[in-house]
């Protein structure tokens, strides 16, 4: 029979739920189980396809097309969980099912209500997860905090399945805050206390409590904490701020949160380390031998999480090449006003990541002419991909009037243009060419060399491509089209003759990297920029 562990949070939001979930993923599959993890979000929207990253982050995409939770983003990234479509479940996505059913009538004769058809949905949903995936472990993570309305069916529901599975098959891991009142020279265990108080009044408790905090937790904090949580004492488990998020499953380990959590759900594993893990990520993350300075240009740099993934990306380049990516964030709108030389002075590597709409655009273009003209290797993401086409256009082939028509739609020469099927498209949510495509890539390509094969796939989510009449031209001028969607004659991948490293695709690969296996593009691109840091 599966076994579940159940992830919340309390006291405030932002506590890294979403790595201690992927953490505890790690250190179960270091010590030979599958798992699996789910995220329940609380929101109303059926998945955060539509919103902007100043609301929700980056939209994390899968294999199967889905727009989902960045959460699984680390998810994927720390484990080798099967992460898909039904992985994230949402407010939207459960009452748009359970609504559907209704106007059927599946429900005929009887009351729709919260309790139990939003809440019995809500497990099937996890349940069929667990069952579809057959692992020995699903994790699953709620969204937002202790205490909020929205993410009560959630909590309901889980209380539930743990009645259901009884003892050794579920757990209640709760991530909390000890803030640390400086003034007082304290850290305080109330705001803990409240948060359990919180669940139990909702029927839940706590097996597990992992204490975010600055300071090490003493004795005492820990003897008073289990008393009035109610919980064991070796269950209060310190989660202690580390540099960099890949730490986290070591400091887990160190505290025997994997031996806790296999003795509550009565699973027998043999011990096993985090060598290579420390030694693979850990220490070359924290002991690089060389830097390579890579600017990001993009319009929502200021956010921390909106371009999570490529970020993340460039770390395990980074990685690979025993090197530290250092990452400057840049305005791309800024660009439009000041002076490129200054902004990008110094640069080893340039990436354009991808979005939506033309504020920045100008500036993004401005970022590629410098690139292009002082051979400093550039990296293209999707629209990062685009505007590298109609830079070309505009500065190489002395095309007047060039642009995308997602930003001018009577433009005289539209290089990249809607796709046909897109023609047709009437509703924005999940409507976009979304999930993973092959790819065929020219034998004699950059991209050949870093990924070593012909066939790869990638992960895609873009309305727009390349307008394949100007393939000729352009080609005449020095640009390669050296990854192609064979069967739909879709412009994949491009670079350039006469450029130490410039590759932009269509896709997104910042979704496939791990921290022990970066993504080959990623590597390359990291290597490039060394390269050029020497020089
Ligand atoms: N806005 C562009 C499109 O829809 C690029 C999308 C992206 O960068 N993900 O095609």
């Amino acid at each position: 029979m599966e076994k579940f562990i159940f992830v919340t949070g309390g006291v405030v939001s932002s506590l890294g739920k979403g790595i201690a979930a992927a953490s505890i993923g790690k250190l179960l599959e270091v010590r030979g189980l599958t798992t699996t993890i789910i995220k329940c979000d609380p929101y109303l929207n059926v998945d955060p396809g539509t919103m902007s990253p100043f609301q929700h982050g980056e939209v994390y995409v899968t294999d199967d097309g889905a727009e989902a939770d960045l959460d699984l983003g680390h998810y994927e990234r720390f484990t080798n969980a099967h992460i898909s479509k039904d992985s994230n479940i949402t407010t939207g996505k459960v009452y748009y099912n359970v609504i559907t059913k209704e106007r059927r009538g599946d429900y005929l004769g009887k009351t729709v209500q919260i309790i139990p058809h939003i809440t019995n949905e809500i497990k099937m949903r996890i349940r069929k997860v667990s069952h579809d995936k057959d692992v020995d472990v699903t994790i699953v993570e709620i969204g937002g905090t202790v205490g909020d309305i929205e993410s009560l069916p959630f909590l309901e529901a889980i209380r539930q399945m743990r009645w259901e599975l009884g003892e050794h098959y579920a757990l209640n891991i709760h991530v909390t805050l000890l803030p640390y009142i400086k003034s007082a020279g304290e850290q305080k265990t109330k705001p803990t206390q409240h948060s359990v108080g919180r669940l139990r009044e909702i029927g839940l408790a706590p097996d597990i409590l992992l204490c975010r905090t600055e300071k090490h937790i003493t004795k005492e904090q820990r003897d008073k904490i289990a008393l009035f949580c109610n919980v064991d004492r070796e269950a209060v488990v310190e989660a202690a701020d580390v540099k960099c998020i890949y730490e986290v499953p070591l400091s887990f380990k160190k505290e025997g949160l994997d031996d806790l959590i296999l003795k509550k759900l009565n699973i027998k594993r043999e011990d096993k380390d985090l060598s290579s893990w420390r030694d693979l990520v850990v220490k070359r993350l924290k002991h690089p031998q060389k830097e390579a300075k890579i600017c990001v240009v993009g319009k929502y740099i200021a956010l921390q999480d909106a371009y999570k993934s490529i970020y993340e990306a460039l770390i395990h380049g980074g990685i690979a090449n025993n090197a530290k990516a250092h990452i400057i964030r840049v305005d791309s709108e800024n660009l439009e006003k000041g002076k490129v030389d200054k902004r990008l002075e110094g640069a080893d590597g340039i990436l354009i990541p991808g979005g939506f709409g033309d504020r920045g655009i100008e500036g993004k273009i401005k970022a590629v002419e410098y690139a292009r003209e002082n051979k400093i290797p550039y990296f293209g993401i999707c629209l990062g991909m685009h505007v590298a086409t109609i830079e070309f256009g505009r500065n190489v082939c002395s095309l007047k009037g060039v642009n995308s028509t997602e930003f001018d739609k009577q433009v005289k020469n539209p290089v990249i243009a809607l796709l046909e099927e897109q023609k047709r498209v009437k509703n924005l949510g999940a409507s976009m060419r979304l999930g993973a495509y092959p790819c065929k890539l020219a034998k004699k390509s950059l991209s050949f060399k870093a990924y070593k094969k012909e066939n790869i796939s990638e992960r895609h989510r873009h309305r727009y491509e390349f307008n394949n009449h100007y393939k000729k031209p352009f080609e005449k001028k020095g640009m390669l089209f050296v990854g192609m969607n064979v069967r739909k004659g879709l412009v994949e991948v491009i670079e350039l003759k006469n450029h130490p490293w410039f590759v932009a695709c269509q896709f997104h690969p910042e979704f496939k990297s791990k921290p022990d296996r970066a993504h080959p593009l990623f590597r390359e691109f990291i290597a490039a920029a060394l390269v050029k840091s020497k020089k």
